[in-house]
């Protein structure tokens, strides 16, 4: 049994990045950017006004300013602004020549002869000035990022229409075990539905996956075997869920091995998810995963160590966000072989108490779940009123207060 710490580690420092592709700037999030993206003009390209109003010299206030022009958004001045002299302006349009402010329309009164007057206490510059957020040619992404709807934005502004990102890794999805049934069958006996195969195909194309489904194995070394052979010639990744423990018909381990897996770990010290594998065929460009059927374990662990991993083979050093908060009540547990990961929730800013949770079977607990708090090895008690790190999830869907 390896440390939680290094068996992440393990996988990380196997993680390396699969090739880039080109990829139309609208198809880009989630992905990571596999280039530095420069801007090609300077932003803003002009200086402009950042109000509706009049575009005048600040010596000549209060005014009253003779009117020379109006300027909207989307054309050039046609007059510098001598001594006097205003243009009424909109936010967006181009600054005139000769002015070094704009009035607020609202600081202003216009009289019966046309000439307006400012009737402020004093005026803000309201330009913005040709350059001020990026200079041509600067750095606007660099090679790395892991894009959003900002970073989409910005590829827009700068004219990226096309993007080089990393590639998607490729990862197969079997779930093993002779009681699954598919969600839309009706489980019958002793029979149960699959669950960890579509959290674990979302959750994998979350983080930027190429996704294949091979549906569900029976617990049968030899049809074991010859669907991770098949998903392995198809993928960078396969993973499995369930058949990893010591029960009598785990056969993932072996079943890996016997494909070309040389397993890295298989055992981590951490509840919920010991007999989690992470193995590597032999030349370094494939890998493995068997996860705990459990689906909380599948759940954890994809977000603790397949998450980073994924985004890992994407070239983005990824990690969960981490918070600090305060414990509103005692955690305890017996075991304490492992690191434990509890499920919290925020009660309110920066304090986070226990969800009800009965163990790794339990996933319905995951979904009011925000994130988790772990007790080291050795730690069997953390008090009310300790500070602790929380590792918040990815799509944790926070009650109003997010931290
Ligand atoms: P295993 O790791 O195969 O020993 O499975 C541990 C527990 O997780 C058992 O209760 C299984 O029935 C359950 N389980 C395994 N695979 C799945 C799955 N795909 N969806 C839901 N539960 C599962
Ligand atoms: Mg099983």
């Amino acid at each position: 049994m390896i440390t939680f710490d290094k068996a992440l580690a393990r996988m990380l420092a196997a993680a390396r990045p699969l090739g880039l592709e080109q990829v139309p700037f609208g198809e880009t999030i989630g992905r990571v950017l596999a280039e530095d993206v420069r801007a090609d003009t300077d932003m803003p390209p002009f200086a402009k006004s950042a109000m509706d109003g009049f575009a005048c010299r600040r010596a000549d206030l209060p005014g009253p300013l003779r009117v020379v022009e109006e300027i909207p958004a989307g054309r050039m001045p046609q007059h510098a602004i001598g001594p006097g002299e205003a243009a009424r302006i909109m936010t967006g349009a181009p600054v005139p020549q000769g002015a070094d402010c704009v009035l607020m329309i609202e600081d202003t009164v216009e009289e019966t002869d046309g000439r307006v007057r400012f009737t402020g206490e004093r005026t803000a510059d309201n330009l913005c000035l040709r350059g001020e957020d990026v200079r041509q040619g600067e750095v606007v992404l660099p090679a790395g990022s892991l894009l959003g709807t900002a970073h989409l934005a910005v590829l827009a502004a700068v004219g990226k229409i096309e993007v080089a990102v990393a590639r998607r890794p490729r990862v197969g999805i079997i779930a093993t075990g002779s009681e699954l049934v598919e969600p839309d069958d009706t489980p019958q006996g002793a029979m149960i539905r699959n669950s960890n195969s579509p959290q674990l195909l979302t959750q994998a194309a979350l983080a930027g996956a190429a996704v294949k489904y091979y549906g569900i194995v029976a617990d049968d070394p030899g049809a074991t075997r010859a669907a991770i052979a098949r998903a392995r010639d198809e993928n960078d990744v396969v993973v499995l869920s369930g058949g990893v423990s010591a029960g009598d018909f785990d056969y993932v381990p072996a079943a890996l091995a016997d494909c070309g897996y040389r397993i890295v770990f298989d055992s981590v010290a951490m509840q919920p998810g010991r007999p989690t594998v992470f193995g590597e065929l032999a030349d370094g460009v494939g890998w493995c995963v068997g996860l705990p059927g459990n689906p909380v374990s599948t759940y954890v662990i994809f977000e603790l160590m397949l998450h980073p991993f994924l985004l890992g083979l994407q070239g983005h050093a990824w990690r969960p966000r981490e918070v600090e908060a305060v414990l509103d009540e005692d955690v305890r547990r017996r075991n304490v072989k492992r690191q434990a990961a509890m499920p919290v929730r925020f009660s309110k800013p920066g304090r986070v108490r226990l969800i009800e949770y009965h163990g790794s079977g339990h996933i319905a607990a995951m979904t009011v779940a925000e994130g988790l708090v772990f007790l080291p090895v050795g730690c069997a008690e953390l008090k009310a009123g300790e500070r602790v790190r929380v590792r918040v999830f990815s799509d944790a869907r926070t009650g109003g207060y997010s931290p």
